[in-house]
């Protein structure tokens, strides 16, 4: 490991993906080559140094979004990804059947707005075919779902995260510069009919969607789906991330035993991920609480992420980067090189809490969610 350290391999800074290296070398960007015979093969399950085994994949398929959220974009300017520069489908779906061999069962396809990426469906017949005995799972701001849930389920799609952060179609417009509302509220009605698991993710923003609080509940309530609130992070360079905004695990907590009765759900580490998941006494549905920073998950962190770039992250918090991209698009190169570095990644894989302690409340990353994935 030390030697491919040095040749730069583990570089954070990244540069313009070169699609060829002088024979014998492999070109992973920032001036890093290294000696194919580095890059051997491997068929192990992807472990690393903190005893965690790696066995899901969260890949942005795009970094475009119909949405400017005030949490992910902070209204700046935005300029997307050169067209080249995005993964192909075909890339995509390879990386997805390198990921399978490393025994990667979980497949989350984000963004960006994954949905706004043309020829979604056929990717995604072509990303199961890659990987038949995964799970794939769907994360959507759900303002294009309408009318589409039920070829969602019939393409095998396991389940679907929907990004809700307020029920008031005012506050929804202030939050995420659109008028999407009506929409996202019947594309969740369809996914339940369609009889997708549906989780609906809202960012707890102190002082924006606080007065959301009931209404979550009452949906949890009412409907047979999961309502998370998620910590804000302070993730990108421009994030918005203030003390004033954040709202935290601990205080909804308190005041959702207020507005409900509130039973822990003992099923929740096997499905609920990072969430800490709460039966609401006679209800259909759970709410639960993804504590991102007043309490963090990463021992038990199992994930990957792949920018729409092709850069392989392996945690939130950090800006570490491997450029898969060159590595795809030379043809010298096989399926045992990426997977052989993408095992190297892993090993590696940060715990990110420490990395969070380390920047205090400063960003802690500084690519944008939009282009990370969530
Ligand atoms: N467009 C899709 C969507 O809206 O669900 C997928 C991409 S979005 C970046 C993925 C998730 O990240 C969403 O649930 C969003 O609410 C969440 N998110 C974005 N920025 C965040 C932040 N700073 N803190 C916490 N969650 C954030």
């Amino acid at each position: 490991m030390g030697e491919i350290r040095k040749a730069g391999l583990l570089r954070e800074k990244t540069r313009q993906i070169k699609p060829s290296a002088p024979a014998g070398r492999l070109d992973l960007g920032a001036g890093a080559l290294i000696p194919l015979t580095m890059v051997q093969d491997t068929s192990d399950t992807l472990t690393d140094t903190h005893n965690r085994t790696v066995r899901y994949l969260r890949l942005s398929i795009t970094d475009r979004c119909n949405l400017r959220c005030l949490y992910c974009r902070g209204g700046k300017d935005f300029f997307p990804m050169a067209h080249e520069n995005v993964l192909r489908y075909e890339e995509l779906a390879r990386l997805i059947r390198v990921a399978a061999s490393l025994h990667i069962d979980k497949v989350r396809l984000t963004g960006g707005e994954p949905l706004t990426r043309r020829g979604f469906f056929d990717f995604l017949d072509m990303a199961r075919a890659a990987a038949p005995l995964a799970s794939f799972r769907l994360t959507t701001n759900g303002v294009l779902l309408p009318g589409l849930a039920r070829r969602l389920d019939a393409s095998g799609i396991a389940g679907i995260n929907i990004s809700l952060d307020t029920l008031r179609p005012e506050k929804y417009r202030e939050i995420t510069g659109h008028d999407g509302f009506a929409a996202v509220r019947r594309g969740i009605d369809e996914a339940i009919e369609a009889g997708l698991r549906v989780k609906i993710n809202a960012v707890a923003l102190r002082g924006v969607n606080e007065d959301d609080l009931p209404g979550f509940i009452e949906l949890a309530r009412r409907l047979p789906l999961d309502v998370r609130l998620i910590e804000f992070m302070p993730v990108g360079g421009e994030s918005a991330w203030s003390e004033n905004l954040y709202w935290n695990a601990g205080d909804i907590l308190a005041r959702a035993n207020q507005l409900a009765e509130l039973v822990p759900d003992a099923e929740r580490a096997q499905c609920a991920g990072p969430a800490k998941m709460w039966r609401i006494a006679g209800g259909a549905g759970r709410f639960g609480l993804i504590t991102a920073l007043s309490g963090h998950f990463c021992d038990a962190c199992n994930r990957l992420r792949v920018t729409s770039d092709g850069r392989l992250r392996t945690c939130l918090f950090s800006d570490k980067e491997y450029r898969l991209a060159g590595v795809l698009r030379n043809a010298k190169l096989s399926d045992g090189h990426l997977r052989r570095i993408i095992a190297l990644a892993s090993k590696n894989k940060p715990l990110g809490h420490d990395l969070l302690l380390a920047r205090q409340a400063r960003s802690v990353c500084l690519k944008r969610m939009s282009a990370i994935g969530g």
